[in-house]
């Protein structure tokens, strides 16, 4: 590894929502860093008025956190780089820019849309390569001025040299691109914008960045991107040295196609929302091109520390595989403390207004007493509120599952009932092994039934659902007198 301490950077662009693809990556430049004992920029890419929205800058900083991710330089702690920001560097890259023209790195490029297209398509014809074909590289003044004069406006574009370009990607090996295939390219737009294309390397060098680790998909740009480097070197912006790539590999969605930011299953939200815990889903995403050991899918994040190496990261395409994801957070969901778990089951019942903003006691109370009933039963968080609503829901609200109950309530559960009742009116010790010996006695003994046939009708009737907590500590918790409503209002339905 380089000697120069290890300076790594996170810089999304703050467009829609944050999705997997993009975690994935400050996954691997945070376990990067931190591995390193290196320092983790957190740069916002907001040089599109277009398409950022503070609304998505602002998720971006929540999802860090919820990530749990820490960085070192940033939004709202700053550094000796900043601001981190790019929409408040505008000067810094006009005059890089400027800087670059007048020492012949970059040109001011006159050719219109239209003229582009034509000549891309000619050359297409012809099977000769079709990026800008370099003619405004070398305009004379009067050329220049007669563009002007003509009311045209120029892009700047930068000029490549005509050797071919080679690195050592960290995960890729060697990588070589021909001239031919990688045309000059605009760096600054008519209307004076700087584009993505100078931004990002003009930062990465000002910021010292030493390593680059980013989707495949930006491989192309690369080349241009040592290119500049090289280019800015000579105009001393930045410390001259080019950091090392390495480019994770695509993950592959439904389908074996890729994964976009659009795919509703790519959005970190709904992994939010339906109850992924951070730690699962990390450890899954880092599995996304690495891996800990052969026969290790489950870890913690600090393992995941300890021995992340970039050089082990496999170039393969990754599928993202949804399953797999959700198995490996059911198991840090059953590692959690009791308490621990209690904690984080709280925002979901408070989202579907099981429970009000502050907690009571008693509430809290019951949630610790029940919460190990569906602990070792659940892979996401929010799957509390179907397993364990019903101990929460205020009783006029109560409501049992309309399908549940075309199966369970129907004319034969009325004896079931009945009887259920009887039993728990006069049970003297309402905990649950005297609760199961009195109904079995009633209903198994009494009405000769099979065990399944005398309890679904109990457990719809009780819980609204045929797939509950057990049953028996299920109607302890909820008290006898809100079972015995609930049991009274489901023979009503039946018989009537
Ligand atoms: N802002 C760029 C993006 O969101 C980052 C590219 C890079 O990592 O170099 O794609
Ligand atoms: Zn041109």
């Amino acid at each position: 590894m380089a000697s120069a301490p290890v300076r790594v950077r996170f810089c999304p662009s703050p467009t829609g929502n944050p999705h997997v693809g993009l975690v994935r990556t400050a996954l691997f430049n945070w376990a990067f860093a931190r591995h390193h004992g290196g320092t983790l920029v957190f740069r916002i890419e907001d040089t599109d008025a277009a398409r950022d929205s503070e609304e998505s800058y602002a998720q971006l900083l929540d999802a860090m956190r919820w990530l749990g991710f820490d960085w070192d330089e940033g939004p709202e702690i700053g550094g000796p780089h900043a601001p981190y920001r790019q929409s408040q560097r505008m000067e810094i890259y006009a005059d890089v820019a400027r800087r670059l023209q007048e020492r012949g790195f970059a040109y001011e490029c006159y050719c219109t849309t239209q003229e582009l297209d034509e000549r891309r398509e000619a050359a297409r014809a012809a099977g000769k390569p079709s990026g800008y074909d370099g003619q405004c590289r070398d305009l004379s003044a009067e050329q220049i001025e007669a563009y002007k004069r003509e009311g045209r406006t120029a892009i700047v574009r930068f000029r490549m040299p005509d050797a071919p370009i080679t690195f050592d990607d960290l995960v890729r090996g060697e990588l070589t691109f021909t001239p031919e295939n990688v045309p000059d390219f605009g760096i600054v737009r008519a209307n004076g914008a700087p584009l993505y294309t100078l931004v990002n390397p003009v930062d990465d060098a000002l910021m010292d960045i030493t390593h680059v680790l980013r989707g495949e998909d930006l491989l192309s740009s690369t080349p241009r991107q040592i290119a500049l480097y090289a280019a800015l070197a000579e105009i001393g912006v930045g410390n001259g040295s080019i950091p090392h790539f390495g480019h994770l590999p695509y993950v592959m969605g439904e389908g074996n196609k890729k994964l976009s930011k659009r795919d509703p299953q790519a959005s970190l939200n709904l992994y939010r929302e339906r109850g992924f815990l951070p730690e699962g889903l990390l450890n899954y995403l880092s599995l996304l091109g690495w891996s800990l050991a052969e026969d290790r899918d489950v870890f913690s994040i600090e393992e995941m520390v300890a021995a992340f190496d970039i050089g082990d990261v496999n170039a393969n395409p990754a599928r993202f595989d949804l399953k797999k994801c959700e198995a490996i957070n059911a198991v840090h969901l059953r590692e959690l403390a009791p308490d621990e778990f209690v904690r984080r089951l709280v925002p979901y019942l408070q989202a579907a207004d099981l429970l009000p903003a502050e907690p009571t006691d008693a509430q809290l109370d019951l949630l610790t007493r029940a919460a190990p009933l569906t602990q070792e039963r659940m892979v996401v968080l929010g799957e509390v509120v179907g397993m364990l609503g019903f101990l929460f829901v205020a009783p006029e609200d109560f409501r049992v599952d309309e399908a549940d109950a075309a199966k369970a309530l129907g004319p034969d559960a009325a004896p079931v009932l009945e009887s259920s009742i009887k039993a728990l009116e006069s049970l003297q010790d309402y905990t649950p092994e005297p609760i199961q010996a009195v109904l079995r006695e009633a209903l198994v003994d009494g009405l000769g039934l099979k065990p399944k046939h005398a309890f679904t009708p109990l457990r719809v009737a009780v819980t609204g659902r045929r797939v509950s907590p057990p049953l028996f500590e299920s109607m302890e918790l909820l008290g006898r007198e809100e079972t015995l409503r609930r049991l009274r209002a489901a023979a009503e339905r039946v018989s009537g």
